[in-house]
C-alpha cells in the first residue's frame, strides 16, 4: 500500500474531492499527470487563492505544489480519483489506474518551471509518495507539448496499459498543452536529494575514525583482501568505542566501500544508528 496523505503536505479544503471516488481500473497500472495553473506563484496568499479557486469550481488535483516556495498542499487521498481531466470517450481518465495522482504546478506552460524552480523536501516527499504506489519513472506517451500549437501524443493504446508520468498534454480526450517544456530528467531526480538529519554534529572521534579508514583504504586500494581485514577490524574498534552493533555498522561500510570500489573511488560516506533509536549517531 502506499501513502495516501503526504505527511509533509498541508490539507487543502475538507479532505474531500467532490464527485471523485475509487478508481475504474485498479488493476492497471500506477501514473501521475502533471498540470500547470497559469495563474501566480510564490506567495502563501497566492497558493490559497488558488486552491480556493480550483475547488470552486471543482477542478481539484491531488495535490498543489508552488515550485517558487516549496509548498505542498493535497486536496484528497491518491487512491481515488481526482478532477483535473475530462473524459476520454468512455475512459474515465481521471481514474484510471492503480492510481492516477493529479498535480497542479504553480507555473505557466509557457515558462517551463524546472528552469528556475527551488525544489527543497516537500517535492522529496511528493516524489517519495508517488514511488511508493509503484509508478515507475517513465513518460510512456513520450514527449510533452513545446508549445500551444504543438500536437504532443495522447495515445489511448498506451493511457490505458502503462503506468509512469503523462503531461495534460499526453492523455487521450484532453486538448491542454499544460505543463509544458519541463525537463522531464530533472524532474524525476529532484527527489533524490536526502535531506540531512536534523540536530547531528559527527564528535571528534567519530570524525578521527573516517579519517583513518579514509587514510587506510587510500593506502591499500588495489588491495582488496587487506581493505576487507582492515574494514572489518575498525567495524569492531568503532561499534565497541561507540556502543554499536557491530552487524549494523558492518554493513553500512560494507555497502559504502563497495559503492566507492565500483565508483574507482575510496571517499566513504556511511549512517549508522545505535541500538535503540533510529537517528543517526554517524553520518
Ligand atoms: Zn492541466
Amino acid at each position: 500500500m502506499g501513502e495516501i496523505w503526504i505527511p509533509e503536505a498541508e490539507r487543502l479544503g475538507d479532505g474531500v474531492i467532490a464527485g471523485a471516488g475509487a478508481m475504474d481500473t485498479p488493476n492497471l497500472p500506477p501514473r501521475v499527470v502533471w498540470h500547470t495553473t497559469e495563474g501566480s506563484s510564490g506567495s502563501s496568499a497566492a497558493f490559497h487563492g488558488t486552491a480556493d479557486y480550483l475547488m470552486s469550481e471543482n477542478y481539484e488535483p491531488h495535490i498543489l505544489y508552488d515550485p517558487r516556495t516549496d509548498q505542498l498542499g493535497q486536496f484528497g487521498p491518491l487512491n481515488q480519483s481526482a478532477k483535473a481531466l475530462v473524459n476520454a470517450g468512455t475512459v474515465r481518465t481521471n481514474r484510471t489506474g492503480r492510481v492516477c495522482i493529479q498535480i497542479e504546478v504553480m507555473a505557466k506552460a509557457g515558462t517551463p518551471f524546472t528552469s528556475y524552480w527551488k525544489p527543497g523536501k516537500n517535492f522529496a516527499a511528493l516524489l517519495r509518495a508517488i514511488r511508493s504506489w509503484g509508478v515507475p519513472d517513465e513518460w510512456p506517451a513520450g514527449r510533452l507539448a513545446q508549445s500551444y500549437s504543438d500536437d504532443s501524443p495522447r495515445p489511448l493504446t498506451i493511457w490505458q496499459t502503462r503506468g509512469g508520468h503523462y503531461g495534460h498534454s499526453n492523455v487521450p480526450g484532453n486538448d491542454h498543452w499544460d505543463p509544458g517544456a519541463i525537463d522531464r530528467a530533472a524532474l524525476l531526480a529532484a527527489g533524490t536529494v536526502t535531506p540531512t538529519p536534523e540536530g547531528f554534529t559527527m564528535d571528534a572521534a567519530a570524525e578521527a575514525w573516517f579519517g583513518q579508514l579514509n587514510a587506510m583504504l587510500w593506502g591499500l586500494k588495489n588491495d582488496l583482501a587487506a581493505q576487507q581485514a582492515t574494514v572489518a577490524s575498525l567495524v569492531k574498534l568503532v561499534a565497541a568505542d561507540h556502543d554499536l552493533d557491530v552487524a549494523a555498522v558492518g554493513a553500512a561500510v560494507k555497502k559504502a566501500v563497495t559503492d566507492a570500489l565500483a565508483a574507482g573511488t575510496v571517499d566513504v560516506d556511511v549512517t549508522v544508528h545505535d541500538k535503540t533509536t533510529t537517528t543517526p549517531k554517524v553520518s
